[in-house]
């Protein structure tokens, strides 16, 4: 199932997208979801984030081609670090630029959405805790983060957490997806989650044994190679094989 977050008239609804439609949703997010009679046409909502979490953990280097690329040795255990809530945007919503930051990149990430609260969850246990699995843009004020030497400053500004366009609960072959990013239309980012360095179970189950993961609580599992900068009137897309493309626009 594809589970959206939506706009209907003044209305914030989740539902179930099914071709040009969308069927409303009710228990949602939750292990009790059910489908009601309301049928909306897809062209008359707005779609909003997928999922609107306490925190998005981020991993820092998850891949082996990213870390070929930045010449950086494996690590032995994930480097995490936070987003904000308040970073999150959705499907076709703008990036803003601050002013007089630097360089800002796009970094294409496959986001995990946690349905049920988890601590201290073993990794053979993680997909019972996992709603899905949704596109997100790691947006990086990379000028900020070598001159910080820590990262907050530089992955908290507001709009720097796209996220979206749906949640997809049955995604088949989650080691080996494609994953890829295009900048005004052009490839730049091209690799598959077949290079994790750790998978999404060992990372779950690793965040969760430092703090307590809430429902719609977001997991970014890193970047592949190809990361790159971004100037006002780009577009910028992130596309996860079965699940969809993520469309965001700077200003
Ligand atoms: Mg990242």
């Amino acid at each position: 199932m594809k589970i959206a977050r939506f706009k209907y008239k003044k209305e914030l609804l989740w539902g179930a997208v099914e071709g040009n439609d969308i069927i409303a949703l009710r228990n949602c997010p939750s292990r009790k979801i059910q489908k009601t009679s309301k049928k909306i046409s897809r062209n008359k909502v707005k779609l909003l984030a997928p999922a609107v979490p306490s925190k998005i953990v981020c991993v820092g280097l998850n891949y082996k081609d990213h870390a070929a690329e930045l010449k950086m040795k494996m690590p032995s255990e994930p480097i995490i670090f936070l987003k904000p809530p308040t970073s999150v945007i959705g499907h076709n919503c703008q990036i803003i630029y601050p002013p007089g930051v630097g360089r800002v990149d796009y970094e294409a990430e496959l986001a995990v959405v946690i349905g049920r609260r988890a601590k201290s969850v073993s990794a053979g246990e993680v997909t019972k805790y996992i709603l899905g699995y949704t596109c997100l843009n790691d947006v990086t004020a990379r000028t900020l983060q070598a001159k910080d030497g820590q990262w907050t400053r530089a992955k908290s500004f507001d709009t720097f957490c796209p996220l979206g366009p749906w949640i997809e609960t049955e995604l088949k072959d989650k080691a080996s997806l494609k994953i890829s990013s295009y900048l005004n239309g052009e490839l730049k980012q091209d690799s598959s989650t077949s290079e994790f360095i750790f998978s999404i179970e060992k990372i779950v189950s690793f965040i969760s044994k430092i703090m307590t993961l809430l429902p719609q609580d977001v997991i970014a599992t890193g970047t592949p190679a190809g990361v790159g900068p971004m100037k006002k009137g780009d577009s910028v897309e992130v596309e996860i094989d079965g699940i969809g493309r993520l469309v965001n626009y700077i200003r």
